[in-house]
Parts: C-alpha cells; sequence; structure tokens
C-alpha cells in the first residue's frame, strides 16, 4: 500500500474547478480511509477554504513578516509567505483522522507562492511521525531541505521527506529554490468539537 496520500491543494482544487480526479488519485481513494475522508469534507465545503480560516492564514502573515524583518539566517534567499490553504483540525467538517494509538492525525496544506507543502502528522508509539511533500507547479520537488528543530532533511523523488520527532512540529523552514519559506507556527491545541 501507497504512504502517498493526495495533497490536500490538490482535493481543494478539483472541489473548486469542478474537475475530474484523475486515475491514480482515484486509486488512491480507493485503497485509503483517510484520504476519502478528507475528500468527502472538502466536497461538501467548496467555500471553506477561504471562509472558515481567515484568521490561521493572517496570523501566519503577520509572524512571517515579523520573521522576515529580524536577522536572516538564511541570508540572501527571499522570503516567501506561505499561506495556510488546509487544516484538518480547522475543518468546518471535523476531519478526525484516527491513528493507531487513538489521537487524531493532522493534516496541513500550504502554497507559497507557485510551491505547495503538504504536512501529515501523526501520534505512533515511536512518537510524532511527520510526512510533508513538496511540489513546484503541481510537480514533486526533490533535494528541497525541510528543517524542524534540530531535524534537518532532503525530499525525495516524490518530492517526499519523512521523520520522526519526539513532540509535535511548530514550525517547519524550507528552502524553496531562491527562497526561504516558513510553515507554521502550529497550534496543538485539540481540534475542536463543533
Ligand atoms: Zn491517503
Amino acid at each position: 500500500m501507497t504512504t502517498r496520500h493526495v495533497i490536500p491543494a490538490t482535493l481543494w482544487k478539483a472541489a473548486r474547478e469542478h474537475l475530474k480526479l484523475d486515475q491514480a488519485t482515484r486509486d488512491h481513494l480507493a485503497s485509503c480511509a483517510e484520504c476519502t475522508t478528507l475528500w468527502a469534507a472538502i466536497r461538501q465545503f467548496p467555500q471553506a477554504q477561504t471562509a472558515r480560516l481567515d484568521h490561521a492564514p493572517s496570523a501566519w502573515i503577520e509572524r512571517a513578516v515579523a520573521v522576515a524583518r529580524g536577522k536572516s539566517v538564511v541570508g540572501r534567499l527571499t522570503k516567501l509567505v506561505a499561506r495556510l490553504q488546509f487544516d484538518s483540525w480547522a475543518s468546518p467538517a471535523p476531519v478526525v483522522l484516527r491513528s493507531g494509538s487513538g489521537r487524531p492525525a493532522r493534516r496541513l496544506g500550504w502554497q507559497a507562492d507557485t510551491w505547495s507543502l503538504d504536512l501529515r502528522i501523526e501520534d505512533t508509539p515511536e512518537g510524532w511521525s511527520c510526512t510533508a511533500q513538496v511540489l513546484e507547479s503541481g510537480r514533486a520537488q526533490s533535494g528541497i531541505e525541510i528543517r524542524s528543530g534540530a531535524m534537518k532533511t532532503l525530499t525525495d523523488d516524490a518530492g517526499l521527506a519523512t521523520w520522526t520527532s519526539a513532540r509535535p512540529p511548530r514550525i517547519l523552514h524550507a528552502t524553496l529554490g531562491a527562497h526561504a519559506a516558513q510553515f507554521g507556527p502550529l497550534s496543538w491545541q485539540p481540534p475542536k468539537s463543533s
């Protein structure tokens, strides 16, 4: 079974523009309850992307601007502002994705210019299992450096980077071409029940 989950941005785009899902995506949905649940929630709420998540992106942008004003650790790289497109914990339809240990998995999707970053975080007995996927204009990007705390890793040919950490990630940094981008900070308050 493939662990390459469908990126939320792809599903949002399909829902908004009434596009047919491609064969690979349909095949994955057929074998993945998690992505099927996500797709059902997204199709139900095609307007939700901007309507309900406004507070999250604006808070993030303020933070990004504050960071951009400070001294950059990445020198000449241009700062790229990432906008939060999807957060399964903030979904109007509670997308509660149960994992093995009982706490819900979380899916997040950001867009920064033509780049997108999808993050899936699952609480496992070994720690917080994280999978990030980086796409540029819809194409997987390999060799993208992703940092979270002391963790540093590179994406593979499928644009995927995986790691496990003792605590859930708060902030991710990625070097996207000539740009430095920050994703987060993430709040880890439990999802609201409403
Ligand atoms: Zn999936």
